[in-house]
């Protein structure tokens, strides 16, 4: 008798287990169909690089986003993630990305590491990710999400305009946040060949995105390449 009861108590509780399991695929299910659109969509407007391609539709971008904003996740647009921060576009992701012609073993530094989603796309291709946030909370929910989430990305809470100097040089550089200016110590952690994309110019209104390149002989040689709209780079302790 007694084992009878444990016998229909175990089926149920396997039962309640299995449930939420089944809705569990369903959503991953969901989210993978989304974001399958959502790169084709990015294809669609041009981005042809396989390697951010294959990278953004492997990266689970609902887990960047607050949970209230899961269901927009996969729409092509910036989000809020707090502290007045975006997760970007997903478009200018993919498009910034394929500037740096990402590869693997590729040394990276990002400025602003926000919700560590484009940390995680290139960290995806095999690249060698070293992010600054200069929100310590930011820095720290980020560095747990891509640990958590099994990304390799060096991060840490710092103000980004002075690089990463103990890393330094790095192949490329990729800054997320509006720049009135291209930080110098940028421009000196760059190896020579390096490329750098930067927003540049009014810091609330539209910049414009900024590929800077440095020769073997160190010259910099800048090319304008799109407006755009990012939050502005800022200054100081947060
Ligand atoms: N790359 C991010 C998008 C970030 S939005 C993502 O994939 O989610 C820009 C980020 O830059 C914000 O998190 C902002 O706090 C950060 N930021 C602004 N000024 C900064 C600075 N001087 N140094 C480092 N991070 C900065």
């Amino acid at each position: 008798m007694i084992s009878h009861v444990r016998c229909k108590l175990t089926i149920a509780i396997a039962v309640a287990a299995l449930l939420p399991i089944t809705e569990l695929a369903a959503l991953q299910d969901q989210y993978a169909f989304h974001r399958r659109a959502m790169v084709d969509l990015i294809a669609n407007r041009g981005v042809i690089d396989s390697a951010t391609l294959a990278a953004m539709r492997a990266v689970p971008r609902h887990e960047f986003v607050p949970t209230e904003q899961r269901r927009r996740a996969y729409a092509d647009h910036p989000l809020p993630i707090g502290y007045g921060q975006t997760i970007s576009q997903p478009y200018i992701v993919a498009f910034m990305t394929e500037i740096l012609e990402p590869h693997p073993g590729m040394k990276v530094l990002e400025v602003g590491t926000g919700s560590g989603y484009q940390a995680a796309v290139l960290a995806q291709i095999g690249c060698d990710v070293f992010t600054v946030e200069i929100f310590e909370a930011l820095a720290n929910s980020a560095s747990e999400r891509l640990n958590r989430l099994g990304f390799q990305v060096t991060s840490r809470h710092a103000d980004g305009h002075f690089g990463w100097s103990e890393e330094a040089p790095f192949d490329v550089v990729i800054v997320t946040a509006a720049a009135g200016y291209i930080p110098p110590a940028l421009v000196e952690q760059l190896k020579p060949g390096g490329r750098m994309v930067i927003p540049v110019g009014s810091v609330y209104g539209i910049q414009n995105l900024l590929l800077v390149e440095k020769d073997q002989e160190g010259q910099v040689a800048t090319r304008n390449l799109l407006p755009v709209r990012f939050v502005p780079m800022l200054s100081g302790r947060r």
